[in-house]
């Protein structure tokens, strides 16, 4: 089967095109993957790992704090709302952004917003994933 365009774009910019022979990507109803072939799809995607196999390569991996992805024949996209390939993620920094969203949880001062409290420390445990640091 002939290979699969993969594209991944955010707001802010295009994060990568690869020809690829597989995606597995983190729906909101559990990770999916995304063979050539494949039926179309679109879905929405919760913060987590994208891996993907370049043609006749490796397996690459990146972090995705959430977004869109269609699948149709030949390209698969992901509209992230940020993306970054495991290479260019600072660990420290996602280190220090999960300590702190792990404190405020745990301290909960008033005022405290729950759900992007939440949302920082999913987008910080994926990009730790993404970069084997978890
Ligand atoms: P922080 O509190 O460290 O800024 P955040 O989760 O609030 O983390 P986002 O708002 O999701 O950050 O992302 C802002 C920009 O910074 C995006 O371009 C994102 O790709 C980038 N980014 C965030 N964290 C990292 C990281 N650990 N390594 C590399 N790029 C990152």
């Amino acid at each position: 089967m002939s290979p699969v365009i993969f594209e991944v774009v955010t707001p802010e910019r295009k994060i990568l095109r690869e020809e690829v022979e597989n995606v597995i990507a983190p729906g909101t109803e559990g990770y999916l993957g995304v063979l050539p072939g494949h039926t179309p799809l679109l879905t929405t995607l919760k913060p987590g790992v994208v891996s993907y196999r370049r043609v006749g390569g490796e397996t690459e991996k990146l972090a995705c704090s959430g977004g869109f992805m269609e699948a149709g024949p030949g390209r698969v996209v992901i509209l992230g709302d940020t993306a970054e390939p495991a290479p260019e993620i600072d660990i420290e920094r996602a280190r220090r952004a999960r300590q702190r969203a792990e404190q405020r949880l745990r301290e909960r001062p008033p005022g405290l917003d729950v759900a992007r409290a939440e949302a920082a420390l999913l987008r910080s445990l994926a990009r730790l994933k993404a970069a084997g640091a978890d």
